[in-house]
């Protein structure tokens, strides 16, 4: 009899829990947020489209190589913008700082926080034999315009000169002032950006809101969502090279110790590999699963709903698949390099390998240190940073700069989900955090996943129709600003 009373007591607590999911994943919807249809932008769309052929017909490369890069390529650049945006520079100041920062000034009618819009127009190299066109002749081919920086972010910078040029002609003044900050050397860690955000500290100027490159409208990058996404970066995760270094005494590989500095690293990295970093669901994050977990379907809105119960399962699942998902919730660790000596027969006297290890909001370059050093338990292995960047601040999303930013984004591309979201790459950016947290990272463009893949790779090329909407973006943006 007792035996019944438990059975039924176990069979009432678990259909209680049953309950409680599925009531937490009915009520896990879509919040209704009804947007009046937006008015059309109209604009001049054939001098948007050659605006942007002209600055992709500058090449603007940036490289490590400093023989890579042609300096009168990017004077070239500069010096035909009075041409290309007329209206901006009868009423724009334009101010040059080091390391080819170009800061225009729009001034606005009242005296409140500056908006500052970004992009950067150098590109990175190209591998010319290998693009079926040739990378800086911009030509158009059934509405698709060819070349490097077309994606990558000539057709940002353009949008936004476009978009003003279009407003200021219309008599348009923007409430506050709106500042155009484009870097020349982004690609290489240029100081353009810090520059830039180094004059802003020394005028004291606070800024309202700061957009620059980052997600973008894109489709199936959330498990089971199928309408486009617009992502939003509100963070970005750092960035940091560990070299590590094992010593010896060398020698013939005739008669070895049981371990070489070779074997004493593979070991240490398969360590690393199966002790993967904590995850965390940072701010960034967990906003973005309750935006877009509401969208998603039955199973995943269960556990997005469900994150107190179902953390465990999403955290295994991110784990043992790694990507996208994975990189979302915790500093990653990828071993990218790792050189022992010069000749099959000699034993390293040195052995190095080096992962590349993007930080979590929760971690710093000291901490990540501090957790692999511990991992590894050994100390004839010496860890170096290199490039150690910490992971941005983390801006707002609940003010007006937020606000309008992801208002000019839902109008521009409607049927889109717009959500906050975490950046796993590094952008000039990250140097606003120290004067804002109000920096939207934010590339205005639908791209295909194929698309995506020519940032930076063979065959960069852009649809018209993205030239125009980015144009778009820019006027509803500017017109709240
Ligand atoms: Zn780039």
């Amino acid at each position: 009899m007792l035996g019944l009373y438990i059975l039924i007591a176990i069979l009432l607590v678990l259909a209680a829990f049953v309950a409680v999911l599925l009531i937490r994943t009915a009520a896990f919807k879509p919040k209704n947020e009804k947007r009046a249809v937006p008015h059309e932008e109209v604009f001049d769309k054939d001098a948007a489209v050659s605006a942007l052929a002209e600055l992709v017909k500058c090449k603007t490369v940036s490289s490590y190589k400093k023989e890579e890069e042609d300096e009168v390529e990017f004077e070239k650049l500069i010096g035909m913008l009075p041409k290309l945006y007329p209206s901006v520079f009868v009423t724009c100041e334009l101010k040059k700082l080091e390391d080819r920062a170009l800061l225009f000034r729009w001034k606005g009618k009242s005296v409140g926080e500056p908006a500052v819009l970004m992009a950067h127009y150098d590109v990175v190299p190209v591998n010319e034999d290998m693009w079926d066109k040739p990378p800086f002749d911009a030509i158009i081919e059934n509405e698709v315009m060819w070349g490097r920086g077309t994606l990558d972010t000539k057709v940002t910078m353009n949008g936004v000169l476009s978009a003003a040029n279009k407003l200021i002609s219309d008599g348009f003044v923007p409430e506050n002032d709106v500042y155009f900050a484009f870097s020349g050397g982004e690609e290489v860690n240029g100081l353009g950006a810090l520059n830039i955000v180094n004059y802003f500290k020394e005028q004291n100027i606070t800024l309202g809101v700061v957009v620059d490159e980052g997600g973008a409208v894109v489709e199936n990058v959330f498990p089971g969502v199928k309408s486009p996404c617009a992502l939003i970066g509100i963070a970005e995760k750092g960035m940091l090279n560990l070299e590590y270094t094992v010593k010896s005494a060398g020698g013939h590989a005739s008669a070895p110790k049981p371990h070489t500095p070779v074997g004493v690293l593979s070991m240490a990295c398969s360590k690393v590999e199966a002790k993967p970093f904590k995850a965390h669901i940072t701010k960034p994050v967990a906003e973005m699963f309750d935006t877009l977990g509401r969208h998603s379907n039955f199973v995943y809105r269960m556990i997005f709903a469900n994150l107190w119960c179902f953390r465990g399962v999403l955290d295994m699942i991110a784990k043992k698949s790694g990507g996208e998902m994975n990189a979302l919730m915790r500093t990653t660790v990828a071993f990218t390099q790792m050189s022992g000596s010069s000749a099959p027969n000699v034993i390293p006297p040195e052995a190095t390998m080096v992962s590349n290890i993007r930080l979590n909001p929760e971690d710093t370059v000291e901490s990540a240190m501090e957790y692999i050093g511990s991992v590894i338990g050994d100390d004839s292995i010496k860890l170096t940073a290199h490039n150690g960047t910490n992971p941005s601040r983390i801006s707002s999303t609940d003010c007006d700069g937020w606000r309008k930013v992801s208002a000019a984004v839902a109008d521009t591309w409607q049927g889109s989900i717009v959500s906050p979201y975490l950046m796993v790459q590094c952008s000039d950016s990250r140097h606003y955090g120290a004067i804002s947290d109000r920096v939207y990272r934010f590339s205005a463009m639908a791209l295909t996943t194929e698309e995506r893949a020519t940032i930076h790779g063979n065959n960069e090329r852009i649809r018209l129709d993205a030239v125009y909407k980015a144009v778009e973006f820019y006027i509803r943006l500017m017109r709240q600003l």
